[in-house]
């Protein structure tokens, strides 16, 4: 999972949302974001259906004996 794809590692790119300069990451237009932001990123988008998934698979396992 290092292959970098249209970003060179050489190269250090500051992250728009941490502004940090990183070594990895993913360049989104004229933005670069680092993996860590990168997984915030994914993880709030997620979260709501993440969520609900979660739900009701602990519906399934969890649900009291009626
Ligand atoms: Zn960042």
């Amino acid at each position: 999972m290092n292959e970098p794809k249209g970003t060179t590692v050489q190269e250090r790119k500051r992250c728009v949302i941490c502004e940090q300069p990183r070594p990895s990451g993913i360049q989104l237009f004229e933005s670069f974001i680092c993996e860590g932001c990168e997984q915030e990123i994914v993880k709030t988008e997620i979260e709501d259906t993440a969520y609900y998934h979660f739900v009701r698979c602990l519906k399934k396992i969890a649900l009291p004996k009626t």
